[in-house]
């Protein structure tokens, strides 16, 4: 495959011996950047809103590890309180403080969970509510969107977005038809669609991430939450947001504060372990207890709660007070509105909320999956090429956000955009 003009010697060495032991070359599929038809970059270090590559490129970096890192790299407080974690001993298989004091400013932050389980991915958090969603309802079926990713949970990776969006894979095969058959998938934003799912299923629980950003962020249209909200209380369905991506970023509550909308469940990662493996779901007491062994939902894990990723976790909140909202709101509407301008007139259009942007290659922004695959994805892949050649690192795929961090200054925002108007001629030549 090709690659840009940066230097990428060692990359390209890695790339070739990564490929003789992990599939693709990678652990995890949208690392590969072949949806932007080039091979993997292989990271040496970061530090704040920079990423320097194996060869020596420096990058300003809006994947920031796909959103665990609202902070930006190795921040000095997070770093600090992993190494001192570490020093007490990596994990022990037994309750901690610090797990009691995460819950505690989780519980605090989160307007509908009272209490928690802590996994070590969003997937093992997704998959561990959906079942708590069928031990309480007494359903099997579920309700998910064209295009969300909730992580790889067998049932859940039917029409998925994120790495199966981007490599194309409508499901995946090994799924068992027994597993995807309890799955109901509806366009995102289609209120006639969900009505009828509701009327034509017995559903545990709808599924939804409440600012989609797997498909590309595509904000909900006004009242759909709300909809969904009032639907699951008439048919006595959980409502689940997967908070995953949006919690503790577009706002201290994530979306369900944003919005006012309350579901039952909140399903939780990335941010809440400070970029060590740690994720959560959670909800009223009354539904928590249900889990083992207070309840008899069965649900464990043996780094569940881990003290270096709960002292990485707890360091990251304790950083995020009211002025670091705003701070990431300014950031996020300088970068989108740079965006906007470095287009032009050219078919583009740029989503976003607080911590959150995407650029789409469409002259009106997608209000669903249908519209992000209908997107110039080939030329969205040569603009992103541009951009790494100008020392950009941009997600790559069409089908997931940008992540500005609060260790985006207004001059990586400058450089950002120069950046882009230039990738955007030369796209355009
Ligand atoms: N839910 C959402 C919204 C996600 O974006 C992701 C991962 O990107 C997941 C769940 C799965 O989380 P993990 O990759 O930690 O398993």
């Amino acid at each position: 495959m090709s690659t840009s003009s940066l230097s990428d010697t060692r990359s390209a060495e890695l790339y070739r011996r990564a490929l003789h032991v992990l599939p693709g070359g990678v652990n995890s599929p949208v690392r590969a950047m072949r949806a932007i038809g080039r091979d993997p970059i292989f990271v040496e270090r970061a530090s704040g809103a920079e990423l320097t590559d194996v060869d020596g490129n420096v990058y300003v970096d809006y994947v920031c590890s796909w959103g665990p890192l609202i902070h930006g790299h190795a921040h000095p407080a997070i770093v600090e309180a992993v190494i001192g974690a570490a020093a007490l001993g990596t994990s022990y298989g037994a309750p901690t403080a610090g797990e009691v004091e995460l819950a505690e400013a989780i519980t605090a932050r989160m307007p509908s969970v009272d209490m928690l389980r802590m996994t070590s991915s969003g997937t093992e958090a997704s998959m561990s509510a959906i079942r708590l969603a069928r031990a309480a309802t007494g359903h099997d079926k579920l309700l998910k969107f064209a295009g969300a990713y909730h992580g790889h949970v067998d049932g859940l990776l039917a029409q998925a977005g994120s790495g199966l969006a981007t490599q194309g894979i409508p499901s995946s095969p090994g799924v068992p038809a027994s597993a995807a058959a309890d799955t109901v998938v509806v366009p995102w934003n289609d209120p006639e669609a969900v009505r009828r799912a509701f009327a034509e299923h017995e559903l545990a629980a709808v599924l939804v991430e409440p600012y989609p950003a797997n498909m590309g962020l595509i904000p909900p249209a006004p009242g759909f939450l709300e909809l969904l909200r009032d639907l699951c209380t008439g048919y006595d369905s959980l409502l689940i947001f997967d908070e995953v991506i949006t919690g503790f970023r577009v706002a201290p509550g994530g979306a369900q504060e944003l919005t006012g909308v309350l579901p039952d469940l909140t399903v939780m990662g990335k941010i809440l372990g400070g970029g060590l493996p740690a994720a959560a779901f959670g909800g009223s007491a009354a539904l928590m207890e249900r889990i083992a062994p207070a309840g008899d939902v069965y649900q464990a894990g043996t780094l569940s709660g881990n003290p270096l990723a709960v002292a990485a976790g707890r360091a990251t909140l304790a950083l995020l007070d009211e002025q670091a909202y705003m701070t990431l709101s300014d950031t996020t509407r300088a970068l989108a509105d740079g965006l906007r301008e470095a287009a032009g007139d050219r078919p583009v259009s740029v989503t976003s909320t607080t911590g959150l942007v995407t650029v789409f290659f469409a002259a009106e922004a997608p209000t669903d999956y249908a519209g992000a695959v209908a997107c110039d994805s080939e030329a969205y892949g040569t603009w992103c090429r541009a951009l790494l050649a100008r020392g950009v690192y941009p997600p790559a795929s069409q089908f997931e956000a940008w992540f500005p961090s609060l260790a985006h200054s207004s001059e990586h925002i400058t450089r950002t955009v120069e950046a882009a108007a230039a990738a955007f001629a030369e796209a355009a030549s």
